[in-house]
Formats: structure tokens, C-alpha cells, sequence
């Protein structure tokens, strides 16, 4: 009997994992996706996803749900509430000075794993299942893959999109770099009285940003960075003091507010895997890199890195050529580019939390110089992107 062998094997069922499969399958990659849970928890959080990232998922299908269930970003504002003996000044981006009518979308991350379910389960070529990897050995042109439901599977290309803890990326003996912060995140969804105007509003305080993103009619999305230990504190309030306090801290920039839905707390990491790929495997989204929740990074360059690879893997399939042959021009593609916004998140967050005068003057100069000069402003949102202080417009 003749052993059925697929070209991809997706191990990870979160955002990177479902359009990697639904992108290789479109190309006529026999795909199989695992991983993907039978229920999708609305764990409040969101993810801002920027027009140049909407632009490839649009190529997949997958742009016009999300804009239509997200929430359009017009503008970011940053507000240094430091302390810092030398504060910078309040500025503004807007998207309509580089001429663009948005910087993106604010999406609910259920709302973005139910719309790819959907659309993976939709997909010729791919199956959907939520068994987890166990292992996997080489075995001939292939590898034969464990589940932990006992069975197993063949593949020419297997493909880790298993989060920060993958066991893919273990299992290909993938060493990775990780560096701890001192902070947490504290998420959740607000209610409140002012209209967000469809900007996004970032303070910047000692222990990181306190930032609101627009994600429904007057609603934002949360992200609050703390100290790990002040958590604890914040989160044993009743849901009535907290909203109190994150409307007092914001000034009530947006009104009062009320927290709706759950509360999460995130402890924030920076993780580089020292390679993309290995023989026939090679890591997607946050397998190979998480940092902070600054900038609005983490699936925006997840999802660069799954535009390379359907790319890569597409033409291999299309030239005739041995899948695995695209595997080093996929890692070459895009390994400078992980490695320098890791850092570059990494710097801006440790000068933003250091209390060190240097760094204080260094961001209120530069903040001064782009609030009051037009052209390096519009200069710095073309370089950056969606946040021109935190560089987050993915390398093409
Ligand atoms: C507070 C916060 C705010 C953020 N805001 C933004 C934002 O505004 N914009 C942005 O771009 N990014 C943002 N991010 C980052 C973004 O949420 C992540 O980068 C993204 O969710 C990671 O997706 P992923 O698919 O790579 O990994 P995950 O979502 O972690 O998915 C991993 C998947 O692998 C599965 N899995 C795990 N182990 C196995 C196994 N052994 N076998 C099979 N499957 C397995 C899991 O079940 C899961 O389905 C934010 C992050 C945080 C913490």
C-alpha cells in the first residue's frame, strides 16, 4: 500500500499556524494543520495589524472579515507620563499625513482564530485537526511525526508554529535565546464615555506603556505594563477600583471607563530562536521570536514571516523543486529582519524603563524634533510604519 506523505505539515493552530496552512494549501500544498483548539477562549486581547500585513492576508482571502470585524487606526498619540525630569512632549501621527487613510485594524484575536478556522476548514488541499506533536524522527525524504493522539504522519516539510514554548522547535534541537523583563502585561477590554476618535493612545510610563486601542464603538483594548509583583495587587481589586484607577491614570482621556470581558496578565519575554530552520523544519510566529506588546510587533512580523514562506514554498511547488530546497532562501529572507526588531523593541523598552537621564533627554529630543518638524514626522511614520518611535512596519 502506497504511504500517503504530505508536502506541509502546520504544527499550531494560533493566527501564524492557520495562515500558513490556508497560504500553502492555496498553493496546492498537500497541508495538514494541527494544534487548532476545539473552542476559542476570548481572552479580551487584540492585535493591531497594519495595512501592509492586511495587504498579504488579502492575498489569501482573509483581509476583508477582519477589517469588517475590526476597528479602523487612524492615528497613535504618545503621552510621556515618565515623571522624567525631562518629559517629552504629547505627540501625534497621524495616518492621513503620508497620505495613507489608515495605519490598520484593531482586531479581537478570537475574532481572528475563529475567521481562520473557518477559512482553513474551507481550503482544498488542507486538513484541520487539533491533535498536538509529540516528536518526530527523519526517515527516508520525509519525516514521520508522533501526535498525541497516537497516530502519526508523514511529511516532506514540517513547519513549527507552536508558540514561545514550541516543541517543534525542541524537537529539531533549535537552540533559542530568551530574556526575561522585569514586567507584565495586565489586558483587558473598556467600555468608556469619550469617543477614541479612532486613535490609539500610548503613555509611556517608568514600568512601559499603558496603552489604549480603539477595538469597537467606544471601546479599546487594554495593555497595561507593570512590574511583575504590582500585578498581583491590581488584579486582587474588584473590577470597579481597577476601572477607577486605569480612568484616573489615563487622566480620563477617554471618560470613564468600565472593564468588560476577562482581565489577563501576560509575563513579558524577549525570545529569538538562533535559527529559522533546520533540514526539513522551519519556524513561523512566535516559535521563532516574542517580545513585548510594544509597537503592536509580535504577529505583524509572525506574519511576514508566513508571507515568506508560502512564497518560498509556493514557487519551490511550482518549479518542481524538492520543497526543501526553499527552506535556506526562506531563513535568509527573513532573519535580519527578526533579529534587528527583537532588538530593537529590546532597546526601546529597556531605555524606556532604565530612569536614566541620557536616554530621558535622548526620546524627549527626538519626540520635540518630529512633533514640530512635518517632514521627519512623515519621515518616521514611512520608516516605522504604525509607530514611528517603536519601528514597526515590517522589512518587505
Ligand atoms: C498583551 C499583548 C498584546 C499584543 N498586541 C499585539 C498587536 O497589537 N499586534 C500584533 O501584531 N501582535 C500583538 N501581540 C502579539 C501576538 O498576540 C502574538 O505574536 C501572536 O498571537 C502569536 O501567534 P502565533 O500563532 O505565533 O502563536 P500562538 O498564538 O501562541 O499559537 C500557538 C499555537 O500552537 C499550538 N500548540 C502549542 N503546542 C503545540 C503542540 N505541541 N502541538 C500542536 N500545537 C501546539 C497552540 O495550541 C496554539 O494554537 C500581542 C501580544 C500580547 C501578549
Amino acid at each position: 500500500m502506497e504511504v500517503k506523505v504530505l508536502d506541509t505539515l502546520v504544527v499550531g493552530g494560533g493566527a501564524a499556524g492557520l495562515a500558513t496552512a490556508i497560504g500553502l494549501a492555496q498553493r496546492g500544498l498537500q497541508t495538514e494543520v494541527i494544534g487548532v483548539p476545539q473552542e476559542i477562549r476570548d481572552d479580551s486581547r487584540s492585535a493591531a495589524l497594519f495595512a501592509t500585513t492586511l495587504d498579504f492576508l488579502d492575498t489569501l482571502g482573509l483581509a476583508a472579515p477582519l477589517k469588517k470585524a475590526g476597528w479602523p487606526l487612524a492615528a497613535i498619540r504618545l503621552i510621556d507620563i515618565t515623571g522624567a525630569l525631562v518629559r517629552s512632549p504629547t505627540t501625534t501621527f497621524k495616518a492621513a499625513e503620508i497620505g495613507q487613510p489608515l495605519f490598520g485594524y484593531n482586531i479581537p484575536n478570537a475574532t481572528i482564530l475563529k475567521l481562520f478556522r473557518e477559512a482553513a476548514e474551507d481550503t482544498q488541499n488542507l486538513t484541520v485537526s487539533s491533535a498536538f506533536i509529540e516528536g518526530f524522527r527523519e526517515t527516508g525524504d520525509h519525516l514521520l511525526v508522533t501526535l498525541s493522539d497516537g497516530t502519526e504522519r508523514r511529511t516532506r516539510i514540517l513547519i513549527g508554529a507552536d508558540g514561545q514554548k514550541s516543541r517543534v522547535r525542541e524537537a529539531a534541537g533549535i537552540t533559542h535565546r530568551v530574556k526575561p523583563y522585569p514586567q507584565s502585561a495586565i489586558t483587558c477590554r473598556l467600555k468608556h464615555t469619550k469617543d477614541h476618535e479612532d486613535i490609539s493612545l500610548e503613555f509611556h510610563t517608568r514600568e512601559g506603556p499603558f496603552t489604549f486601542v480603539p477595538v469597537g464603538d467606544y471601546e479599546s483594548a487594554l495593555v497595561w505594563i507593570m512590574k511583575p509583583e504590582r500585578t498581583e495587587e491590581k488584579l486582587a481589586q474588584s473590577r470597579e477600583a481597577l476601572a477607577q484607577e486605569i480612568t484616573r491614570r489615563s487622566a480620563a482621556a477617554l471618560g470613564t471607563v468600565e472593564i468588560i470581558g476577562n482581565i489577563g496578565c501576560v509575563p513579558l519575554q524577549k525570545l529569538v530562536a538562533d535559527k529559522l530552520v533546520e533540514g526539513r523544519v522551519a519556524l513561523v510566529g512566535e516559535a521563532a521570536h516574542a517580545f513585548p506588546p510594544i509597537g503592536a510587533q509580535g504577529l505583524n512580523l509572525g506574519l511576514k514571516d508566513v508571507e515568506a514562506l508560502v512564497k518560498r514554498l509556493g514557487e519551490a511547488k511550482g518549479a518542481g523543486k524538492p520543497l526543501e530546497s526553499a527552506l535556506p532562501a526562506y531563513a535568509k529572507d527573513r532573519k535580519m529582519d527578526v533579529e534587528m526588531r527583537s532588538a530593537g523593541v529590546d532597546m526601546l523598552n529597556s531605555a524606556l524603563i532604565a530612569d536614566l537621564l541620557p536616554f530621558d533627554i535622548a526620546r524627549a529630543v527626538g519626540l520635540t524634533a518630529m512633533k514640530d518638524i512635518g517632514p521627519l514626522r512623515r519621515l518616521a511614520m514611512k520608516v516605522g510604519g504604525w509607530n514611528p518611535i517603536f519601528g514597526t512596519k515590517g522589512a518587505a
